[in-house]
């Protein structure tokens, strides 16, 4: 069996000390995008970055980048990546792991003097988490060429934009300057992300890490039914037009359909309902809820949503409602590279690691990488599948034996 020198006391070091910084009463941690708490990371990780010998700089989407360059100047990148912003009230493993285990497997590469072709650069996502200008994956869109100039006056709880919140961050960010951080296909080798899972399935079937073959894509919807308001107390129940009884026929609706195939992935959710105007003693005049449904098979996906739309339409004739359904968010799946699997595989392999192959219901950073790039990701199995709380917790154990799985696969491909 193979040993690799990972350092698992200097992960642990790197995990703590980046989660005292914006570290809330609970043990939890708030550091919102481009914030002082974000500003307070980001300089603890450069600094981590150039004592791994690594060159730091920012692009102008807020990414912090460091890279270390191979024997080939011609040879893009092989890059590893995550965030290290948190939701608010959130914990100290989403994302950061990720970034942390990059900088750890160069310290590898230093210490075992291998000599690589490819570059390797490390990258912290800018706003992965969408918790201050309510819209995620802000950096690694950018990097994919999918922000316009117009998305950055998006403004925060106090009216500020990003495009302030860019500029005024400090480092070299140039938010007039966006488009020459835009990567495209062949600028970048393959890309990994290690992250905690994020839900139950690692721990309930004792395994400490998972190989990821695809990230389910979103699809999100605003819907709206119109009926007629009135008196709780004198409408009859048969002259009624009740939207929030259309909606809670589709809601129980859209369970059915996504328990259609056990053996589907498929998940459907409606977070948030609202009615019109809102008195116990009324009967609503509109309900408008929240829909989001994900599936790793695009298909399988939109003909769910279909059929839901279809039973939208059923309902609304049937009792004499109106609709509206807004779509806000339509996510692809991303599917992993079958390549990066395959050497992942072999890593845990060689390392005597039983990993098994499971999808990512989470959107992460790599589901927009993977529309220039290859994209391989690790799950780290995390404490009762909890995640975005303080109560988020992984076991450095598993983050360690993760690190060497991803240190292993990286010398792969460099
Ligand atoms: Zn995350």
């Amino acid at each position: 069996m193979k040993t690799v020198t990972i350092s698992k006391e200097r992960l642990k070091t790197h995990i703590d000390q980046l989660g005292e910084i914006g570290e809330t009463i609970d043990n939890g941690v708030q550091r919102l995008a481009l914030s002082n708490e974000d500003r307070e990371a980001t300089l603890l990780v450069s600094k981590w970055m150039k004592e791994a010998g690594l060159t730091v700089t920012h692009d102008h989407f807020g990414n912090l980048i460091g890279r270390k360059e191979g024997q080939n100047p011609c040879f893009s990148p092989v890059m590893i990546g995550s965030h290290i912003d948190s939701v608010r009230n959130g914990g100290k493993f989403d994302g950061v792991i990720g970034v942390l285990a990059g900088i750890e497997i160069v310290h590898a590469i230093n210490e075992s003097n291998i000599i690589h072709d490819h570059p390797i650069e490390v990258v912290a996502f800018c706003e992965e988490e969408g918790s201050r200008f309510n819209d995620g994956l802000f950096g690694s869109r950018g990097m994919v060429g999918k922000i316009k100039k117009e998305d950055l006056q998006k403004v925060d709880d106090n009216n500020v934009s990003r495009y302030q919140a860019l500029k005024t961050f400090g480092f070299d960010i140039n938010p007039d300057c966006i488009e020459l951080s835009v990567r495209g296909i062949g600028d970048i080798q393959s890309y990994f992300e290690l992250h905690i899972e994020q839900g139950p399935f690692l721990e309930k079937n004792n395994y400490p890490v998972g190989i990821v073959s695809g990230i389910a894509g979103p699809s999100w919807f605003k819907i709206k039914l119109i009926g007629e308001a009135g008196h709780a107390g004198t409408v009859p129940m048969n002259l009624r037009k009740d939207p929030m009884i259309g909606a809670a026929e589709v809601i129980k609706e859209v369970e059915t359909l996504c328990m259609m195939d056990p053996k589907a992935p498929t998940v459907g959710t409606i977070g948030r309902i609202t009615a019109f105007p809102g008195g116990s003693n009324i009967i609503p005049e509109s309900v408008e809820f929240s829909l989001d449904i994900r599936d790793i098979d695009l298909e399988r996906r939109n003909n769910i949503i279909q059929k839901i739309e279809e039973k939208i339409k059923q309902v609304s004739i049937s009792r004499g409602l109106v609709y509206e359904i807004e779509r806000n968010v339509d996510a692809v799946p991303a599917k992993c590279s079958g390549n990066l699997i395959n050497s992942l595989k072999e890593s845990c392999k060689e390392l005597g690691i039983d990993a098994p192959i499971m999808i990512s219901g989470a959107g992460h950073d790599a589901m927009l990488l993977a529309e220039i790039t290859d994209i391989g990701m690790l799950f780290v199995r995390c404490r009762n599948g909890i995640s975005h709380s303080p109560k988020e917790w992984a076991e450095i154990d598993d983050i360690f034996t993760a690190t060497k799985i991803l240190y292993e696969t990286v010398l792969k491909h460099i």
